[in-house]
């Protein structure tokens, strides 16, 4: 196939100029649209600010082990096949096409598919997703099949064997209507929106989450089991709405994976891919202000100024770094409407995190039995969840997930060791803790509960390796507006046509991928953000409207 330009002013005998874009950010939704770009026709260049990419999903090396920063949760690998699979100036947003070739995984099933992501990483499937353990010490092993989930749901909660069917059943619909049907809607416009909303009103998908749990389950532990989920994309499952039920079935139709070498691995798969493309990364190249200019009654965006100085000018520009930090530190006030200071300060951010990367050595006289993914629920779940959304105070307990890679991939650790770490909600900035004092002796209070609990007995005297993470971690380093760890918090009132759009509304040539923009957060929400953002760029520079689905 190929790209039929939009009319450009050189004479006819000159081969039309290549269009070329700017993308802010080597995040996972940067990467992923600079390679759909690539085979778009457009010359990409990555601008990042730090050394390396990756933005949250950073890997670090240290005393031998090696720490992914962020995600490690891998669902949906067809969207991982669908860009490894894209050709350069093919002009395909996908091959193959979404949802058409995608295939349910059985429980269990190795997955066989993504031949041309084999080329790039090795993805293998994790069993169980996640060991999640409840503060009595007994634990639900969820694997997504439906066998052994009521095998265990009859053992601790026996009253909610039927809820759990219907749960199945309501859950699954809305999973089929808001991600396979309407998952890749860009609700641009209030029509779109309209269009969907009396759908989701139909399936109570617009309720809170927990409550619509709380419909199908009384035990409390089951209530946790099936609502915990959205954490994991800074949803607080007291205010998301239960259209993030649909996270459950995604985990269950297609499995949870796991790179080998990490989900660093996957991050440098994506940047050959895009360098093999053509496309350029420049590192430590800090963006810091849009040039934007007024074109007729239109403001145009037509390049970056850089943080040392230097100019960029291209065809169009897109922010894979924060949105609110975007509008509120990139953009001259004057030249926004929309995203006016006063939306930017009162929307509210996911919460924040505080992350303990860990080394520690192995006792063979103590087996760890743990899990790759370990969820360690806390006493309370409701009111800690109040404390760190709403009233943004460190509590007195708290739960976590503890990620031990090394029980999948010992090459992680040196010989005899395991590489960890374990993730803590907290609340974001807006609460004015001062890490510097709270991080020390929170992460102590964290180490000390893996140890006195037996998670890891004599956790303290076995490490090797410590570090960790605050807020100011992921306000300072990642330019997160309070140190959100996920973006705008995925509430109603922040979701689809309320979420930022992926073409500036404000702003013409402005594109916005990732976690900030929709659908939302999530390895694979920025991978369909990318697609999205994709479609849209397409759509304004008549590439191919015909497959622009
Ligand atoms: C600890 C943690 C664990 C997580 N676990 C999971 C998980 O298991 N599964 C899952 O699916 N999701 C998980 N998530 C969420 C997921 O990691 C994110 O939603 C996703 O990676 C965000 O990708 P992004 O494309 O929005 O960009 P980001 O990762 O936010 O990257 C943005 C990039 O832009 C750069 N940048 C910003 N401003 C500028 C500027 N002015 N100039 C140049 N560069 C700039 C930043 O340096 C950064 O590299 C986790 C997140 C965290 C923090």
């Amino acid at each position: 196939m190929t790209i039929s330009s939009i009319p450009d002013v050189q004479p006819p005998h000159f081969a039309p100029r290549r269009k070329t874009a700017l993308i802010i950010g080597s995040g996972i939704g940067g990467l992923a649209l600079g390679i759909r770009l690539q085979s778009l026709g457009f010359d990409t260049t990555m601008l990042e600010r730090l050394d390396a990419p990756g933005g949250r999903a950073l890997q670090r090396r240290a005393n031998g082990y090696v720490f992914d920063m962020g995600p490690t949760v891998i669902t949906v690998p067809q969207f991982i096949e669908e860009l490894f699979a894209l050709e350069r100036d093919r002009a395909h947003l996908s091959e193959p096409d979404f949802p058409g070739a995608m295939l349910a995984i059985q429980p269990g099933q190795r997955t066989e598919y993504g031949p041309h992501t084999k080329k790039y990483v090795e993805l293998v499937p994790i069993s169980p997703f996640y060991r999640i353990y409840f503060d009595d010490k007994t634990y639900f092993d969820y694997d997504g099949d439906p066998v052994s989930t009521r095998a265990q749901i009859k053992a601790l909660a026996p009253d909610d064997l039927q809820g759990y069917e219907d749960f199945h059943r309501d859950a699954g619909a809305i999973f089929q209507r808001g991600f396979l049907e309407l998952g890749y809607t860009h609700f641009g416009d209030v029509t779109s929106m309209l269009r969907a909303v009396p759908d989701l009103m139909k399936l109570d998908a617009v309720r809170t989450l927990f409550s619509f749990t709380s419909k199908y389950f009384t035990s409390p532990k089951m209530r946790q089991v099936f609502s915990f989920e959205t954490l994991l994309i800074g949803g607080n499952p007291l205010s998301v709405p239960a259209i993030y039920s649909m996270i459950h079935f995604v985990e269950k139709t297609w499995g949870i994976h796991y790179a080998m070498g990490g989900t660093g691995a996957l991050v440098r798969a994506f940047v050959r891919k895009f360098e093999e493309l053509g496309g350029v990364i420049q590192y430590s190249a800090g963006v810091e202000e849009l040039i934007v200019a007024k074109e007729g009654r239109q403001k145009v965006v037509q390049g970056v100024k850089l943080e040392g100085g230097d100019e960029r000018r291209a065809d169009i520009v897109v922010s894979n770094g924060d949105w609110a930090n975007l509008y509120l530190k990139r953009v001259p006030r004057a030249m926004r409407r929309i995203n006016s200071d006063t939306r930017l300060k009162l929307a509210p951010q996911s919460m924040s995190l505080l992350v303990i990367y860990f080394g520690f050595r192995d006792d063979p006289a103590r087996p760890l039995d743990l899990r790759h993914h370990n969820i360690i629920l806390g006493p309370r779940y409701e009111e800690l969840l109040r404390e760190i959304f709403g009233q943004k105070v460190l509590s007195p307990d708290f739960s976590q997930y503890l990620h031990v890679p090394t029980i999948t991939d010992p090459s992680l650790a040196p010989a005899g060791h395991h590489a960890a770490y374990t993730l803590v909600p907290v609340p974001n900035n807006a609460s004015g803790l001062d890490w510097a004092v709270q991080g020390p002796k929170l992460v102590q209070r964290v180490l000390d509960f893996l140890s006195e609990r037996g998670y890891i007995p004599d956790l303290n005297s076995r490490l090797t390796h410590l570090d960790y993470v605050t807020p100011d971690y992921f306000e300072q380093t990642l330019d997160s507006h309070l140190g959100n760890a996920f973006g705008p918090e995925p509430v109603l009132a922040q979701s689809a046509y309320f979420r930022p759009h992926n073409r500036s509304e404000d702003l013409a040539r402005l594109y916005l991928v990732g976690a900030g923009a929709q659908p939302g957060a999530g390895t694979p929400s920025v991978m369909m953000s990318a697609k999205m953002t994709a479609r849209l760029i397409a759509e304004d520079f008549g590439i191919h409207p015909e497959i622009v689905k």
